[in-house]
């Protein structure tokens, strides 16, 4: 303890970077998926980001004490650092900004699409500079008195358009209940669009879309954006019941106009018949070819890490996750 002291009053900087040490540790051991499933989001979130005031206390040091940071290898290290900050600046703060004075986004209208659940219409000027593929998510930040500080993220749930992109939420928390009564007209703010849970990147032609729950919304995006084609796709939807089931119109007539197979497979948790369906057996029952195909999944991630196991069983080898969780 006395040498640590030492050590502090000795050396520049060296008190910032214990606090840094200190934050990161934390960083780390929030970052435990059993520790973080028992925090909030917010808490986890509002931990994480400490990440950039470590990053900053430990930077000092690094180049005030030693010699191994001195010369060209110091300034390489502060352009890393500084390649880091613009990085973060620009994606965290300036590119959401620019996208927001660019584009205009504003609520056009709430849908209700079934109980607790409704869609987002969202509208702006010349959405297809944003380039968003259907499957992808962005992280919105709608501009309402309680919302405006907390992003979330939501898929698009239908192909985007020239001047309109949808999201379907579900009610699951308190902030998702207020998005159910989103004013029209309200502002908004967007991140992305991020993730590659598209048709672009299956390797074969045909594929099996599997959805839980509210994952139907990159599932229901994803059928629409496959071309129009013999029995390509297999869509098996699990829901606990038929009054859950989201988009049951669109569905068949995309399931029509794509000649894909719609299977619904109802029932809760303990439902023996449900469960079946989702093993190695019940798979390969209901889509023979499995092995042929490229498997899409979306739902609540342990439901995710548990067909990603049975579609390993099985062999499938283009295997795409989109898990709701970050
Ligand atoms: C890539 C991705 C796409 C998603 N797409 C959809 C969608 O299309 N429709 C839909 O209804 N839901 C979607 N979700 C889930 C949705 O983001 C959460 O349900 C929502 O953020 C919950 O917020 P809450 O405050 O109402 O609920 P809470 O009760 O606070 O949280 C419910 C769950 O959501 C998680 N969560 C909470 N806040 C966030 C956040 N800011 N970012 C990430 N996760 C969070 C929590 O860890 C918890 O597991 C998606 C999630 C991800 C990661």
């Amino acid at each position: 303890m006395e040498q640590t002291w030492s050590f502090i009053r000795s050396y520049p900087w060296l008190l910032a970077a214990y606090v840094a040490f200190g934050l990161f540790t934390m960083i780390g051991l929030t970052s435990i998926r059993a520790v973080k499933g028992r925090l909030r989001y917010e808490t986890w979130y509002h931990l994480h980001l400490y990440a950039y005031l470590a990053a900053a206390l430990a930077f000092a040091h690094q180049i005030t004490a030693g010699a191994d940071l001195t010369g060209p290898a110091g300034w390489f290290w502060i352009a890393l650092y500084g390649t880091a900050l613009a990085t973060a600046v620009w994606g965290r703060l300036l590119r959401p900004l620019r996208l927001t004075l660019r584009h205009g986004f504003r609520v056009g209208r709430v849908v209700q699409e079934a109980p607790g659940v409704s869609s987002i219409h969202i509208v702006g000027r010349r959405l297809r500079g944003l380039n968003a593929r259907p499957g992808q998510f962005f992280r919105f930040r709608f501009l309402t008195g309680g919302g405006w500080w907390q992003a979330h993220p939501f898929s698009l749930s239908a192909a985007p358009s020239a001047d309109g992109l949808r999201v379907t939420v579900k009610a699951l928390g308190d902030h998702t209940r207020d998005l159910q009564t989103l004013p029209a007209g309200t502002r908004v703010i967007m991140e992305g669009p991020y993730g590659d849970f598209t048709a672009g990147s299956r390797v074969n032609d045909k594929v099996v879309l599997v959805a839980a729950g509210i994952g139907i919304t990159p599932i229901r995006a994803l059928l629409e954006d496959l071309p129009p084609g013999e029995a390509r796709a297999v869509v098996i939807y699990r829901a606990r019941t038929e009054h859950e089931i989201v988009f049951a119109r669109e569905l068949e007539e995309l399931a029509y106009t794509r000649g894909a197979r719609l299977v619904y497979l109802l029932g809760d948790d303990r439902d023996p018949h449900a469960r079946e369906a989702l093993t190695p057996r019940g798979l390969r029952g209901l889509v023979p070819d499995i092995t042929d195909r490229d498997a899409f999944v979306c739902g609540p991630p342990g439901l995710v890490r548990h067909l990603r196991g049975v579609l390993g069983t099985l062999g499938v080898r283009n295997v795409h996750l989109d898990p709701f969780e970050l």
